[in-house]
């Protein structure tokens, strides 16, 4: 019999912190845990603090949730249910997994480095674990390709839209190998216990909202330049004048990341075969070089609009 009591969520940037959150929004308990710093802020140095040093070495993920009280529409019911969330890092926590009912990988949209991910998982992995992915896109089957039927059996794809705590969606995305019991299994949880509209999706190309959805920020950017319109008057009237309550294109990309987006755009050129389809899934030089300039959207204070 299948439970969920704690969780891990395993990277802590703009999708990790805010689904832990959601987690202790319902009671369950969840570790989180990203990268070891491979250098100092100002900060640490000013305190004298080492690379060793636990503060620096959780960095990322207390940082992320600190961030969540600071996050607006707030990721928390109430600013104290953070305490359920503990930060660690991956060096020194990912042991720990061996004591969680569910790991949800939560890193960057890139197969290698999930792929390298769900092998050291499957060390510490106990039989019977969930393992899932936040994946936008990237093939279910071939991030688990290479590991072990029982671990296959438990491993799905489990995608959050953004913001996790209002996004009614969840997709579901069962590989070949995972157990149909599963499926059920983490349906029936998402809906019942975390308030989910759920969709089991198939595992092709960005599934099916990003497949639609990425396909639509990028015409709707073409058909922009084409007209001559601003990024502002596009987000005029497909945003609240279209009953989107807040965001219109251009913020909900600046929202989602500019990185992450290229990489979703990208993996389904790089996976269909149709050439109409692969040309329509290019994306434009002029986002493809707000990334190379650092301009990844809120995260890093600058995208299609300055955080303010
Ligand atoms: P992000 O760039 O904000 O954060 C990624 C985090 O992963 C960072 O904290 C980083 O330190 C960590 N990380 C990077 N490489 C790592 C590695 N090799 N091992 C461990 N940790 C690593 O990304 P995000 O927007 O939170 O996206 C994470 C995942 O969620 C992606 O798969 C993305 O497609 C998916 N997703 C994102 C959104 C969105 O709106 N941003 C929505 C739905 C799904």
């Amino acid at each position: 019999m299948r439970h969920i009591r704690k969780a891990a969520v395993i990277g802590s940037g703009v999708m990790g912190a805010a689904i832990a959150a959601h987690l202790a929004n319902v009671g369950i308990p969840c570790l989180l845990l990203d990268l070891v710093p491979t250098s100092l802020t100002a900060e640490e140095e000013r305190r004298g603090l080492t690379l060793d040093h636990p503060a620096v070495r959780n960095r990322l993920a207390t940082q992320a949730i600190a961030r969540l009280h600071k996050a607006s529409p707030a990721p928390l019911y109430r600013p104290e249910f953070a305490q359920r969330i503990q930060p660690g890092n991956l060096e020194d926590d990912l042991a720990k997994i061996a004591e969680v009912d569910w790991v949800i990988e939560v890193i960057v949209e890139s197969l290698e480095p999930k792929r390298q991910l769900l092998e050291r998982i499957e060390q510490y992995w106990r039989p019977g674990t969930i393992v899932s992915s936040n994946t936008s896109g990237i093939s279910i089957n071939e991030m688990v390709a290479g590991r072990s039927d029982a671990f296959r059996r438990n491993f799905l794809g489990t995608h959050f839209f953004n913001p996790p705590r209002y996004m009614k969606l969840l997709e579901v995305i069962p590989g070949s190998d995972t157990d149909p019991e599963l499926v059920d299994f983490m349906a029936d949880f998402a809906t019942r216990r975390l308030g989910k509209g759920v969709v089991i999706a198939k595992d092709t190309p960005n599934f099916i909202a990003n497949r639609i959805g990425t396909y639509g920020l990028l015409v709707t950017f073409e058909e922009m330049q084409k007209g001559g319109f601003s990024i502002e008057e596009v987000d005029a009237v497909t945003g609240p004048a279209l009953g989107r309550p807040r965001s219109a294109t251009f913020r909900t990309l600046d929202l989602v990341g500019i990185d992450t987006f290229v990489h979703v755009a990208y993996n389904v050129h790089a996976h269909v075969s149709d050439p109409v389809e692969q040309q329509a899934f290019i994306v434009p030089d002029a986002i493809r070089s707000m990334v190379e300039r650092g301009w990844l959207g809120e995260k890093s204070g600058q995208g299609f609009y300055k955080k303010v």
